[in-house]
């Protein structure tokens, strides 16, 4: 599948690259690093995102070329769309029409574009796009490496995540080695955080439920406007129940402006979440995953609830 990805790519000068919506690191730095690996091959490469690039990861290289849009527009030959299950993720109108690349290391990925390389063993897409920049010979530079190091650090839970193992180490050595400094990039991600986003979370834990294993919070679009948080400050507050110990399952729920719920789901490996997004038409892994359901609140937290009961391993 590399190889075919490869040959597309050689086949074509214009690309337009893109990944879900609220993008995450791994989005965000796979995004920018591919960026550079096309321009080295000497392509032309348009970086596109529905919500731009969230404030904690503005200081990588590159980030200020990204567009924001809900519309692509230019005479592009392919997109390479990123980390997404489908176009719809993506929240883009005028990808319908064009040649597709998917790349995702989602086990949930579904092959919808016309070349799909899915690779679920792959511990975050930067190292599909690492993999691909070497076979296609590209030179690493130190803000290719700095773009690569920082999803893999963020998707792999700063390599804590179930899935981390020797060919991540090896991965981050090899990043390292090109010019990736770690303490800077861990002090631009964790050490980074708006005020904002530390009063949210201080709100949404005044409603933190500890069922069993299963610990669960959320925040109201109160407390959201009250925290003056964006969306992007939700990302990564789930994490903060799963540090409780004996919470072997963690789920955080957003309300939403439409009254709806998104659900950030964590495990620390018994239960496998992405299982149980699917089951509501979300997706992502084992241990990290996330969907969208209809409210009100105490119904949407009971099926959540439910249905991670329903997986084995829970008690
Ligand atoms: P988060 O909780 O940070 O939004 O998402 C955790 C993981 O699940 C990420 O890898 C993300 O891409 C994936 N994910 C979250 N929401 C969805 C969804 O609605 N559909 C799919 N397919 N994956 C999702």
């Amino acid at each position: 599948m590399l190889a075919d990805v490869l040959r597309q790519i050689g086949q074509r000068e214009r690309f337009v690259l893109t990944s879900h919506a609220r993008p995450d690191g791994d989005a965000v730095g796979s995004a920018l690093a591919f960026y550079q690996v096309l321009r080295s091959m000497g392509k032309h490469a348009d970086v596109v995102l529905h919500d731009g690039v969230p404030r904690i990861y503005r200081s990588l290289p590159f980030a200020d070329q990204v567009l924001q849009s809900d519309r692509i527009t230019g005479s592009y030959e392919a997109a390479i769309i990123l980390e997404c299950d489908s176009i719809h993720r993506t929240r883009l109108q005028g990808l319908e029409d064009r040649f597709l690349i998917s790349i995702d290391h989602h086990v949930s990925g579904r092959p919808f574009a016309h070349v799909n390389w899915i690779d679920p063993h792959a511990v975050a897409t930067a190292e599909m796009v690492f993999r691909l920049a070497r076979e296609a010979g590209v030179p690493f530079s130190p803000e290719m490496a700095t773009c690569l190091y920082t999803a893999l650090m963020t998707d792999t839970g700063s390599f804590m995540f179930q899935g981390t193992n020797e060919n991540t180490f090896a991965l981050a050595r090899e990043l390292v080695l090109a010019g990736a400094d770690p303490a800077h990039c861990a002090r631009g991600i964790y050490f980074a955080h708006s005020e904002a986003k530390l009063r949210l979370l201080g709100e949404a834990l005044r409603n933190l439920h500890i069922d069993g294993d299963i610990g669960y919070f959320w925040a109201t679009q109160k407390q959201m406007e009250w925290s003056g948080a964006l969306e992007e400050d939700c990302e990564g507050l789930v994490n903060y129940v799963l540090s409780i110990g004996g919470v072997e399952v963690a789920a955080f729920f957003r309300e939403l402006s439409d009254g709806r719920y998104r659900v950030s789901l964590r495990s620390k490996g018994k239960i496998d979440v992405a299982r149980v997004a699917e089951s509501f038409g979300g997706g992502g892994h084992e241990c990290a995953s996330g969907c969208s359901l209809a409210g009100p609140l105490a119904e949407a937290v009971h099926q959540v609830v439910v249905q991670l009961r329903r997986e084995p391993s829970v008690q």
